[in-house]
């Protein structure tokens, strides 16, 4: 029988079949960024790529714009644990035709976002070949007082709250979003975030994630969601709701979270006063994950959103 194709199914079947493990590993596959323990200090690592014509367009949104996204994925993903960055590590694997000028406007891409986060890009490797552009980064960050914020500490009753608005990042926002590291420090430093992660995959996708490795479920209200001016706009073109847009478009880059329902007010005021808006859109629950309509009728989340490795490619 074939195996089972899909990013979740390959991750799965690596933390089935991994027989190497270290009493270092403080947190494993399964989250944002992993962790090692090191002389009783906790480190954090994670590395994310991006590839031309899947998160990017490079004829269209140019080397130092596909840099910066690169780095940006990763920053994101410091942001889900509320932790800070300490340096990264980049390797690419240029087209062989690339102009040596449009190589360097990579690197300038990530410094651009390494500087405003006040991290170094510490090293990496260069590649080329007949393919298209693929960037590798690798982030290091440590939890320096709050956090790491894990995505399996969610429980019945918490409030399930996310910022910004959803969907349609395609039209611009996935190559220009602000990594909410700041904001995520912020939040965790005023109240427990019992669970968090960036949304990436689509909000259907990403809140399951958290119910997975919670081991409870969800009720989400269809009237809270933050829909945003583009999944309108995508909607108007597409045919889909804009509401199906904000719960399966990928790469918004927000933070998806849960905290007691006694500290959501204080969670919402204190993003607020970070210049990030924070909006309610739901409960956890024991089991299962649905989603109230506007005729109060609920239903199954549709599990839609971008998985990787599962069929054709589209950009995002
Ligand atoms: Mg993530």
């Amino acid at each position: 029988m074939a195996a089972e194709k899909g990013e979740l199914a390959l991750i799965d079947w690596i933390r089935r079949n991994q027989t190497l493990r270290s009493s270092r590993v403080s947190i494993g596959l399964g989250d944002d960024l992993a962790g090692l323990r090191l002389d009783g200090q906790e480190l954090l690592f994670g590395c994310d790529q991006v590839l031309d014509t899947v998160h990017f367009k490079l004829s269209e949104c140019g080397a130092r714009a596909a840099g910066r996204k690169a780095l940006a994925r990763n920053l994101s993903d410091v942001a889900a644990m509320a932790a800070e960055p300490l340096a990264a590590l980049a390797s690419v694997a240029l087209p062989n035709d690339m102009p040596a000028e449009e190589a360097r406007q990579i690197v300038r891409g990530m410094w651009d976002l390494a500087e405003q986060f006040n991290f170094p890009v510490i090293g990496g490797d260069v590649g080329s070949w007949g393919g298209a552009l693929v960037i590798n980064v690798s982030i290091l960050a440590r939890a320096a007082g709050v956090g790491p914020v894990l995505r399996s500490g969610a429980k019945p009753g918490d409030v399930i709250m996310v910022t910004g608005e959803l969907g349609g990042a395609i039209l611009g926002k996935h190559l220009s979003f602000v990594p909410l590291v700041k904001e995520a420090r912020v939040l965790a430093e005023a109240v427990k975030v019992q669970a968090m992660i960036d949304v990436s995959d689509g909000l259907a996708v990403d809140l399951r994630h958290i119910t997975a490795e919670s081991g409870c479920g969800a009720r989400i209200i269809a009237e809270r969601i933050p829909i945003s001016e583009a999944a309108k706009e995508l909607a108007r073109k597409c045919g889909d709701t804009a509401l199906a847009h904000s719960l399966s478009d990928g790469e918004d880059y927000e933070l998806l979270f849960t905290v007691a329902a006694a500290d959501a007010d204080r969670a919402a005021k204190v993003l607020r006063s970070a210049g990030t808006q924070a909006s309610r859109i739901g409960e956890i629950t024991e089991a299962k994950v649905v989603l109230v309509g506007k005729d109060g009728r609920e239903q199954e989340l549709p599990a839609g959103g971008y998985e990787h490795f599962t069929g054709p490619n589209r950009p995002g």
